[in-house]
């Protein structure tokens, strides 16, 4: 059997000739191809502004400016991410901290961040912003964690980098609850632009400012302007932004992905399931349901249950990727990384994110992927745990 990726992009006919066609056309950089894009995406998650940006990564650099973050700012996230999550607010000037995860959801804990805010409160150093993160695609609290917000006065910049096409209470990930969300269409995400991301919002002047910083903060709108155009080639620079555009190159095939956004989503739940089924048996904790949201499925990820196994996850792992199974570890705690460790974090901070990092392993799932690969992944893991 070929080697077996953990995550791989589904390129089909249409989405090659929808890239064709804006070679051929006027435009390659942000043009209308980037605004046919945005209101399919905002329409598709029931909400009125998506802004298109040249990566989440930078998505949540201007979220996190466009609500207000700046020098003696305040922001916290989740240890259990990529480190996107986390270096927006030191790039903002700010102070990060993180609130541990459930060890069930693998998400942000409510109780934790509740402990924390009152401590925080005690001490007047509330977060101005908060970023909970969708792990996986499952999506995060967001009825909970937005209480808080209202009674403690932070905003919600959701990450949901891998959670496009999920759903919580009955809604689209980003249509409610935060003050915005982040999309990825990083190639190994749900849907891709190759590199890309989305940020959507209900809040017309975020969208405005979002706009404004992903473009060197100039706008050439008349009615955005502060003093009356002396011309038509009149542009006015009102804050300090940066190109963080996306092309209409990447927003062609954004569009013909999210078309198909549904199809991929039901292909990786049928995998989903089927593992779920297959792996019952093995000594691991799977992936948590619950019955009020859906995930997009972006990672299945598994832990070891070291207490009905012998087996290390490192010899997981080196078995699995021996057998040409591309299984991969999401996440190494931000907090223990060197820059981080060096910012005044230790191992230890967050002993739920430490201890789930400690036995993870996500195994590969992708539209693609077919039975007999699925069924050989599940077989090989079985030959190496039990
Ligand atoms: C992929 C990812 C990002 C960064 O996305 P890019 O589009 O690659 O910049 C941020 N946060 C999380 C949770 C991610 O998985």
């Amino acid at each position: 059997m070929s080697f077996i990726p953990y995550s791989r992009q589904d390129i089909d006919e249409d989405d090659v000739a929808a890239v064709v066609r804006v070679l051929r056309s006027e435009y390659l950089t942000q043009g209308p191809a980037v605004t046919t894009f945005e209101q399919a995406f905002a329409a598709r998650h029931d909400v009125p502004h998506a802004v298109a940006v040249s990566s989440a990564t930078v998505g949540l650099h201007l979220g996190c400016l466009a609500l207000g973050v700046g020098a003696a700012g305040r922001v916290w996230t989740s240890p259990n991410s990529f480190v996107a999550s986390a270096n927006c607010a030191l790039h903002c000037g700010a102070e990060i901290d993180f609130v541990d995860i459930d060890p069930d959801t693998r998400n942000m804990s409510v109780d934790a961040l509740r402990a924390k805010l009152e401590h925080a409160d005690a001490t007047s150093t509330l977060p101005d912003v908060l970023i909970p993160v969708d792990f996986s695609g499952l999506p995060a609290d967001l009825r909970e964690i937005r209480l808080l917000a209202d009674r403690y006065g932070f905003a919600i910049l959701e990450d949901a980098s891998h959670a496009t096409g999920a759903s919580y209470l009955n809604r689209p990930v980003g249509s409610a609850w935060a003050d915005t969300t982040v999309f990825s269409f990083h190639a190994v995400k749900v849907m891709t632009t190759a590199e890309g991301g989305m940020l959507t919002t209900r809040n017309d002047a975020l969208a405005r400012r979002l706009r404004l910083l992903r473009s060197h903060g100039v706008t050439r709108e008349p009615r955005d302007m502060e003093h009356e155009p002396e011309g038509p080639w009149c542009y006015e620079q009102t804050l300090l932004g940066f190109n963080g555009r996306m092309t209409d190159i990447q927003a062609a095939l954004g569009h013909s992905q999210l078309m198909r956004l549904d199809t991929m989503h039901r292909q990786r739940e049928t995998l989903a399931d089927r593992y779920d089924a297959l792996l019952a048996e093995l000594p691991l904790f799977l992936p948590l349901r619950l019955p009020d949201r859906r995930s997009a499925r972006h990672l299945y990820a598994v832990e070891i249950d070291d207490a009905r196994t012998s087996a290390t996850r490192a010899q997981v792992v080196k078995h699995m990727r021996d057998a040409g199974i591309g299984v991969n570890v999401h996440y190494i705690p931000i907090h223990t990384q060197p820059y981080y460790t060096r910012l005044g974090f230790k191992r230890g901070d967050f002993p739920a994110s430490e201890r789930y990092y400690a036995r993870a392993i996500s195994l590969p799932l992708f539209p693609a992927m077919n039975a007999e690969q699925q069924s050989f992944v599940v077989n090989t893991l079985r030959t190496v745990l039990c």
